[in-house]
């Protein structure tokens, strides 16, 4: 199934670092899945480029993350949930609008007899959370900072080679190293991608009245603009978190706006009860575009999470479908090692790719026409368009089906995972 050309038969030189796997990218996949992986003793290394003293900042990623239902039970099995939860908004009631018009779709999480759809986290606490649960566990070792240079293959183990010419091995390697995986590059798979030319811009924004755990998404035909509920800060001031999807054509006018000009339009954009809105971020953004590997393995190598797909983010799944790769994999890895197999063998990477590329592709194909059907001006096409929304707001099993993918509870989890 591999190109075995590269691979040799055994390794001519003295390994003292050696693991049942390494995980080269410790963003927030590859601290996820590192936790996972430790907390079911599987001895883990993790490597990143990036000092841990930095990620953990508010300025290095201003960003938040939609935690779905199923994301939420892999981090409990991870033995996170409980130190993440205090700074863990949940979501209860999911509104959807669509250009002038108002309220078109609601989604209440009572109606599905559920606390919460999800919760919001910010990326820096999630972070943060995530070293603290490596700091606990002894099966784990993060070498931080250090970027992994180059790999090799052999008969039984692979390695990987730091920045500092230190060697890393064991029977599998997972690159979790992000959109511009060099794990990939190194593995010769080639991706499938274009861009969205979009930008998305995000900030932190207080406001006088409580948001009351809605999440709102606007859809503009530059793209979707979206406010998720946050915890109330430290002084009790509400919180939410923007994401506003333009057009790259703006990118420049919107980012030369002083901050008055920025608070001036949010207020244009926000729904009237969350009262005056004003910024308590740095304002960041993001060029958006698609990538899928065309593979996610490749001898003694896995690639998961945005290393295989990267998606835009106007359902909040990106992560959560990473989640997912991490789930399946951890579980393989977890049973291999049980029956005392080769963790890096063809069969169980085959099962990995098996279990999660149809799911990867079902959401990634669903995310781009979401977001070409709400671009489409042209009046027949909104005409439909808000047509068929009001159609699924009115007819519960359509609804039940958009919930249930919104939460990730349409798919089965692995064993591993306690639901
Ligand atoms: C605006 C926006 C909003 C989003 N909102 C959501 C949301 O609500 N819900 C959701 O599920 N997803 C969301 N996403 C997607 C989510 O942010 C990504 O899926 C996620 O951050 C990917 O994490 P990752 O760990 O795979 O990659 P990354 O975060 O890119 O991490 C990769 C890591 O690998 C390290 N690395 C790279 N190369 C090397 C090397 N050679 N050696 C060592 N280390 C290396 C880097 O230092 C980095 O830490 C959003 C994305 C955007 C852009």
């Amino acid at each position: 199934m591999f190109d075995k050309t590269m691979a040799r038969k055994k390794t001519n030189h003295q390994i003292n670092n050696h693991y049942d796997v390494i995980i080269i990218g410790g963003g927030l996949a590859g601290l996820s899945l590192a936790n996972l992986l430790g907390s079911n003793s599987i001895s883990v290394c993790c490597i990143d480029g990036v000092d841990p003293k930095k990620t953990c900042k508010e300025s290095f990623d201003g960003r938040t993350v939609a935690i779905s239902w199923a994301s939420h039970k892999i981090l409990e099995s991870a033995g996170l949930w409980n130190m993440l939860q205090p700074d863990a908004c949940p979501i209860q009631d999911i509104q959807i609008l669509d250009g002038e018009s108002p309220v078109l779709l609601e989604l209440l999480s009572r109606d599905v007899n559920k606390s919460a759809f999800g919760w919001i986290v910010e990326n820096h606490l999630l972070r943060r959370a995530l070293y603290k649960g490596i700091s606990e566990k002894e099966t784990i070792t993060l070498v931080a900072p250090m970027s992994v240079e180059d790999f090799s293959v052999f008969d039984d183990h692979a390695e990987a080679i730091t920045k500092d010419g230190q060697t890393f091995s064991a029977p599998l390697i997972i690159g979790a190293d992000g959109r511009f995986s060099k794990t990939r590059d190194w593995m010769n798979i080639s991706v499938r991608e274009w861009s969205y030319h979009q930008q998305a811009f995000v900030c932190t924004v207080a406001h006088t009245q409580s948001h009351n755990h809605i999440a709102v998404e606007h859809f503009n035909s530059e793209g979707p603009f979206a406010v998720l509920p946050l915890t109330d800060d430290k002084s009790g001031q509400h919180r939410s978190s923007v994401v506003w999807t333009e057009s790259s054509r703006r990118e420049q006018e919107i980012k030369s706006w002083s901050d008055e000009r920025f608070n001036q339009e949010l207020n244009l954009r926000f729904p009237d009860f969350y009262g005056d809105v004003h910024l308590v971020s740095p304002r960041s953004s993001f060029p958006l575009g698609l990538k899928h590997a065309y593979s996610y393995i490749g001898e003694r190598m896995a690639l998961v999470a945005d290393a295989a797909h990267a998606m835009h983010p106007i359902a909040g799944q990106g992560l959560n479908m990473g989640f997912r790769d991490i789930a399946v994999i951890s579980d393989l890895i977890v049973k291999a090692k049980a029956m005392e197999e080769d963790l890096g063998s063809d069969l169980l990477l085959r099962s990995y790719q098996t279990q999660r590329r149809a799911d990867n592709t079902a959401m990634m194909a669903a995310t781009d026409t979401l977001n070409k059907i709400f671009s489409i001006k042209t009046p027949p096409f909104a005409f439909l368009r808000k047509t068929g929304i009001k159609a699924v707001s009115r007819f519960k099993p359509a609804k039940r089906f958009f919930i249930k993918h919104a939460m990730g509870t349409a798919g089965v989890l692995p064993d591993l995972i306690e639901h």
